[in-house]
């Protein structure tokens, strides 16, 4: 399923560019437009769902795609050694702006805890 009014779903397409990183059958890769580290990217699946929210207990061939996905680039981005964070937005407290799930791939300098 594709929302033609999703920004997601127009990258997955192809009809706004984006640099991937990584793709297969069922997630894409591209790195984030605004990064937020030296490495920045974000792991889509190719079909739309809003958010975190939305996912079940069928949905767990995806997550185990993405976060493979996610480990793959931090390999191929040569920050899987040092390591990386992995972040996930959900819903405006959670500060999602895109509402097409996603995880982010954050690395190349150390991160703090708690986040803001
Ligand atoms: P979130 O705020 O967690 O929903 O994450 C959405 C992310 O998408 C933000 O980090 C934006 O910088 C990023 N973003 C928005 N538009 C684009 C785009 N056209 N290409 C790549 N990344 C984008």
């Amino acid at each position: 399923m594709s929302d033609g009014d999703c920004l997601f779903c127009r990258i997955v397409a192809g009809t706004i560019p984006s640099r991937r990183a990584y793709e297969d059958e069922l997630v894409i890769a591209f790195h984030d437009v605004a990064p937020r580290a030296p490495t920045h990217v974000l792991i889509v699946p190719r079909h739309h769902i809003a958010s975190a929210l939305e996912l079940g207990d069928a949905d767990g061939p995806l997550l185990g795609r993405m976060f493979a996905a996610a480990a793959e680039v931090a390999r191929s981005q040569g920050i899987a050694e040092q390591g990386y964070r992995l972040v996930s937005n959900v819903g405006r407290w959670g500060g999602q702006t895109v509402d097409h799930v996603h995880l982010h791939l954050l690395g190349g300098r150390p991160f703090e805890w708690p986040p803001g």
